[in-house]
């Protein structure tokens, strides 16, 4: 049975106001359909082109992800879904559809749990393979030019944002270094001081990170003992604690049903005490913006 299904979807195109049809996956086997999970990493699954003003967009709708081989489930849903129970329902609806077309015997337990990801970007960056940072990939290369090019603190955080897995590296500071003494014996001055500001700024960002990160799971370890329920929203409040941007928040939020938001805000605001009477503004900062 064909377990990749698509439906039609009725659009109304942004650009020219003209209504149009368009095919919207709503589930993806990649066991069966590799050509779908290479149009998902492509980024070009739910890529739409308005028949009346040729418009481009990417449709924003929910979508569930089959691996078999890999024995993963994955749902990706829009940013704009903000209530947990609609989530919930959705995904469910999405299974369910999926259980539908694989016969019985064939159903592995793995089936039971599904991942949620934050649209289809972040779909992608679970199947990514981890990153090995070539330096010398053309990706790499990409995200350094952005990096150098960003002119404000808010591009530059963006452009941090999307790269991260290839910012974030140590490897990438070795990189930079090695743009630096370039620009230098090229006699280009001006280009080298750039960049040697922005690798400044990135070295500073890494480091903040990672002492935040350091700080909040030290400070996590200090609310032992734990209940049941409290060690069950371990792993998604984790993920909140380390997480570089608010995609990453929320997508660990989802996962948790309304009486776990509950319990994961009430962990929180401890941390909160913990930080504030440490005076480590930074931190109480954070966590203040990571709840609800
Ligand atoms: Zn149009």
């Amino acid at each position: 049975m064909i377990r990749s299904q698509q439906e039609v979807a009725g659009l109304t195109c942004p650009s020219c106001g003209e209504a149009f049809q368009a095919p919207l996956w709503l589930i993806v086997d990649a066991g069966e359909r590799p050509d779908l999970r290479e149009a998902i990493l492509a980024g070009t699954l739910h890529a739409a082109t308005c028949p009346h003003c040729g418009a481009q967009g990417t449709i924003t709708a929910p979508l569930l992800y089959h691996d078999p081989a890999e024995e993963r489930l994955i749902a990706a849903l829009p940013l704009t879904i903000g209530r947990p129970e609609d989530a919930r329902a959705i995904v469910s609806d999405l299974r369910d559809r999926l259980l539908a077309a694989i016969p019985r015997a064939q159903r592995g337990a793995y089936l039971g749990t599904v991942e949620l990801a934050a649209e289809l970007d972040g779909l992608r960056l679970l199947l990514r393979p981890p990153e090995v940072v070539d330096t010398s990939s053309s990706k790499f290369q990409e995200a350094l030019e952005e990096l150098v090019a960003a002119e404000s603190s808010e591009q530059f955080r963006d452009v941090l944002v999307r790269h991260r897995g290839l910012l974030m590296d140590s490897d990438c500071d070795a990189a930079l270094e090695e743009l630096i003494d370039g620009l230098r014996s090229a006699g280009d001055w001006e280009a080298a001081r750039r960049v040697a500001d922005q690798r400044a700024l990135l070295a500073r960002f890494r480091a903040a990170l990672n002492e935040r990160r350091r700080v909040l799971l030290d400070l996590l370890d200090r609310l032992a003992p734990l209940q049941d329920a409290e060690v069950a929203i371990l792993g998604p409040l984790r993920q909140m604690l380390e997480a570089v941007d608010h995609q990453e928040v929320y997508a660990a939020r989802l996962q948790l049903t309304p009486d776990q938001h509950i319990i994961a805000d009430r962990l929180i605001e401890r941390l909160r005490l913990f930080a504030q009477a440490e005076q480590i503004e930074e931190v109480d900062a954070y966590l203040a913006a990571i709840q609800r």
